[in-house]
């Protein structure tokens, strides 16, 4: 039973889902849905290491290489590697989603997706950070999680589910039943290493040098995992490494396959690997439902396809791929007395300040 203290709080309080990937950033507030979805780029001061700007501007200055800042992507490897930073990152976007409303709110509940794997001490950076930010209540929960429920599974049902969410730095695949994961894997192969297959690829087969940003573009547009309805063809701009002259190259979706097939071997593999582990019951029930994929390398062309074809049980994009663990994460607090014990530590309470 809620108290009536509790009633009034869930009435007018602020709930946000925080989202911290290794490429971007999302913030989902209840009833209002995504209200900040940024490039994870903090712009620190070189002297003071106080923010300057986060998200997409703090991205814009990267290319810019300004002097007297320092851009840092806290996230990158998928791993909380530069927490303080990380925290500094988190306040200023719980500050932005508090300042948004139009109404003087009780401070807000957030619950903040992280990665599987991460430390006790980066569990605690999160979380501190989240309540010096000015949150009433934070919570932490693994991102596969957040994934799934922001995919519609019903993974507190006996019956298993799947996910596989792909980000920029990692790739986390997760088997859930009874609201637990049975089965996880979280490896550094994500959608950024597939950029770097095309860097490479580029430079050896074409003899021309392009940068990481051209390179995810040629991904978007071209890239797949799976033979295409219809296959096309690109121009690349870049350097040729001979005459160090500006030159452009056609390539097609074909050769795009083939450079990425390292990567997406790798997924593949991945995902046979958490299937072989999983008990027979629960892969009857994936035959049935599928699994969902999720995150923005998921998006890549034929990936499904791939997924569907290798493993024989069908794979599908969840809708709106990108937002699951944000959405997921702020779901949570809806139906706080159901689902809290899909949240991890620490412990409300157990800070020492
Ligand atoms: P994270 O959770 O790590 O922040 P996201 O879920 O935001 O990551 O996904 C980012 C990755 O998705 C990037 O590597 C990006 O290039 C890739 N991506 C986004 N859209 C597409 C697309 N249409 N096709 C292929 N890859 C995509
Ligand atoms: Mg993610």
């Amino acid at each position: 039973m809620l108290s009536p203290l509790d009633y009034f709080f869930g009435l007018f309080s602020l709930d946000i889902g925080i989202d911290l990937g290794t490429a971007y950033t999302l913030v989902a507030v209840r009833g209002k849905g995504i209200v900040i979805n940024e490039p994870s780029f903090v712009a620190l001061d070189k002297r003071t290491r106080e923010p300057i700007e986060v998200g997409a501007r703090a991205k814009e200055m990267w290319s810019k290489n300004p002097k007297d800042i320092l851009i840092v992507r806290p996230l990158r490897d998928g791993v909380i590697s530069e927490y303080e930073v990380t925290a500094k990152m988190l306040g200023y976007l719980i500050r932005k989603a508090h300042e948004q409303t139009w109404v003087p709110v009780p401070k807000p509940r957030v619950v903040v997706g992280i990665p599987t794997g991460v430390t006790e001490v980066e569990k605690r950076a999160v979380y501190d950070a989240a309540i010096d930010a000015g949150a009433r209540e934070a919570h932490l929960i693994e991102e596969p999680v957040a994934a799934a429920i922001g995919a519609g599974l019903p993974i507190l049902e006996t019956r298993g589910s799947m996910v596989i969410d792909i980000g920029g730095g990692t790739t986390e695949v997760a088997i859930f039943s009874l609201g637990g994961i049975v089965i996880s894997r979280s490896i550094r192969v994500a959608g950024d290493e597939m950029d770097e297959d095309i860097v490479q690829y580029m430079r050896l087969k074409h003899n021309l040098l392009i940068g990481e940003p051209t390179a995810e573009r040629v991904k978007m547009d071209i890239g797949s995992a799976y033979p295409l309805p219809q296959e096309r063809t690109m121009t690349v701009k870049g350097r040729n490494l001979t005459t160090g002259l500006p030159d452009t190259v056609e390539v097609s979706s074909i050769e795009i396959r083939e450079a990425i097939s390292g990567s997406v071997n790798i997924l593949i593999d991945t995902v046979k690997d958490v299937l072989d582990d999983t008990p027979p019951e629960l892969v009857a029930d994936l035959m049935e439902s599928g699994i969902a994929i999720a995150g923005g390398g998921g998006l890549l062309k034929g990936f499904a396809e791939r997924v569907t074809e290798e493993v024989n049980i069908r794979a599908y994009v969840a809708e709106d791929a990108m937002t699951c663990v944000a959405r997921g994460a702020g779901r949570i607090l809806e139906d706080y007395n159901n689902l809290r014990r899909l949240l991890v530590g620490p412990e409300r309470g157990s800070t020492q300040h």
